[in-house]
């Protein structure tokens, strides 16, 4: 048997591989890449600059895991639907294994590859712990509510050892190998790489797993919140590109922690994960507009200036500015900082989410279709299963509560560096004399605020109250 295993960049490993354990089972089998210009023509490729370095990063150690087991990662340029075929054709291949995919853009192109290949494409589970769309509530519908999911979701899930990664790998006959042209760089894309960005492939990804189980792990109850500590796994740019799965993270961390609180606050997340999957897959209309159908036509606001400040960090709120520096200086935002920063631009500002989120997936090296849509919807108060679009959180007091000593802002704000942590999540409201000794000069070193938050909190909740039940302001 012949086997083609189609490499998609969402499971860039050669360990927990189903697609590939299958083949190796099964005969001769040719690992194949495809340089599609969706997303690696250099216009594209420039609009999702740390997502690409990250990829191709992970591309380079596949293809050495690859080579050292005997085998090699065949790479060819062209459009999936008619590389894919065509390689079926000349190498003869019985057949074609790869990981499925939620989103909508992977499910179609996939719709259009069976219909050329028939049978003879196989997709495997395992971007997911349990398979999208399976789960139903009483009244067999998809589920809407976190919470009966993540109960259903427990109830029906059991745990199975991650596969070991095949020992050694059949050679890749020459004919089709010569047609494998070499991974392009970042340069090559007119991408310029960003040292600040986690380092993509298995290796390292393995090396962050292992130091998040002996470090912050037996704290991540208490912990991950907390803007100025090190309190996460930073595993989700791992997750997106799989260079681990999601098993393997479960089972590592069941393993290391137990039945621990730090251990199912981790998990609860996981599950939070395969509900934004599981949801996406179901309604795939949500790429395009809110799950809260009320949402529709809500009046956003055009606001350039408003737009602009967000996005490089200049609003005057110093975590909101905080979240969006470190998302261009590092290609990473912490949770609760994205929270808090989508939440400001779309109720203190009241733009639209779906720029904010557009934002997020070009910058973000995690940035993925379903988790960033779900947590875009949650954070404007329209999707499924999301924050009352009525809670506003208040910048300064989220700060002051989730950034106690101010270093998160003192980190990627570094003109308010000198503030002392009681002032440093409102300057406007600091003494004079404070703010000299810091060498702070608002409205010239930092800016003043550009909304005030009691009357951006009221604006948006007299619009979007009215907006809902229907009436026009
Ligand atoms: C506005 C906004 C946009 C977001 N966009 C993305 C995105 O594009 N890609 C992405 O992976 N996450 C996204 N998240 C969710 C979350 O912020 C990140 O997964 C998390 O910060 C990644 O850091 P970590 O790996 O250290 O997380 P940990 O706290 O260590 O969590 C472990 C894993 O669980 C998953 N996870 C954690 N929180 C969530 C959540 N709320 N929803 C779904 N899955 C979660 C992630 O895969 C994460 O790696 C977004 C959240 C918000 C509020």
């Amino acid at each position: 048997m012949r086997t083609i295993v189609w490499f998609r960049g969402k499971d860039l490993r050669i360990s927990d591989h189903a697609p590939l354990c299958n083949a190796v089972s099964a005969g001769e089998v040719l690992p194949l890449f495809v340089l599609d210009p969706y997303f690696f023509a250099p216009s594209r490729a420039q609009e999702i600059p740390h997502r690409i370095q990250f990829l191709l990063e992970s591309l380079v150690v596949l293809e050495s895991n690859l080579r050292s087991r005997g085998s090699r990662l065949v790479v060819i340029k062209g459009k999936s639907v008619d590389v894919v075929p065509r390689i079926v054709q000349s190498w003869k291949a019985d057949r074609v294994v790869a990981h499925s995919w939620v989103a909508p853009i992977g499910r179609e192109r996939d719709r259009l590859i069976a219909e050329v290949l028939g049978d003879r494409i196989e997709l495997f589970d395992g971007e997911t712990l349990l398979q999208p769309g399976t789960l139903r509530s009483g009244s067999a519908k998809p589920y809407s509510v976190f919470s009966p999911f993540s109960r259903a979701w427990l109830r029906a899930f059991t745990s199975q050892k991650p596969l070991t990664a095949p020992r050694s790998l059949p050679p890749v006959a020459g004919e089709i190998a010569d047609q494998s042209v070499p991974l392009p760089s970042c340069e090559d894309l007119g991408v310029t790489p960003n040292p600040r960005l986690q380092r993509g492939g298995e290796r390292a990804a393995r090396e962050r797993l292992r130091a998040f189980l002996h470090g912050p792990a037996a704290a991540y109850a208490e912990q991950r919140n907390r803007l100025d500590l090190d309190g996460t796994s930073r595993l989700s740019a791992d997750l997106k590109f799989g260079t681990l799965s999601v098993r393997q993270v479960w089972v590592a961390v069941r393993e290391a922690l137990g039945d621990t609180a730090s251990a199912r606050a981790f998990q609860n997340e996981l599950i939070w994960r395969e509900f934004t999957h599981s949801t996406l897959w179901d309604r795939p209309e949500l790429m395009q507009q809110p799950f809260r159908s009320e949402f529709k036509g809500f009046p956003w606001r055009k606001d350039d200036a408003g737009w602009n400040a967000w996005v490089s960090g200049e609003t005057g709120y110093p975590v909101v500015d905080a979240a969006a520096r470190q998302l261009l200086g590092e290609g990473f935002v912490h949770n609760r900082a994205r929270m808090i920063s989508a939440s400001f631009l779309t109720k203190h500002l009241m733009i639209d989410y779906r720029l904010g989120e557009a934002n997020y997936m070009k910058y973000l090296t995690d940035g993925d279709w379903a988790q960033n849509n779900a947590s875009w919807q949650w954070s404007a108060g329209c999707g499924c299963d999301a924050q009352p679009y009525f809670r506003v959180f208040n910048p300064v007091t989220q700060g002051k509560k989730f950034d106690p000593h101010g270093n998160y802002v003192r980190r990627w704000v570094p003109e308010l560096a000198k503030m002392p942590a009681k002032y440093i999540h409102c300057p406007w409201e600091t003494p004079n004399r404070v703010l000299d000794e810091a060498d702070v000069r608002l409205g010239d070193s930092y800016p003043r605020p550009m909304v005030d938050h009691k009357q951006a909190r009221q604006r948006y909740l007299d619009v979007a109250s009215a907006h809902l039940k229907g009436g026009k302001k």
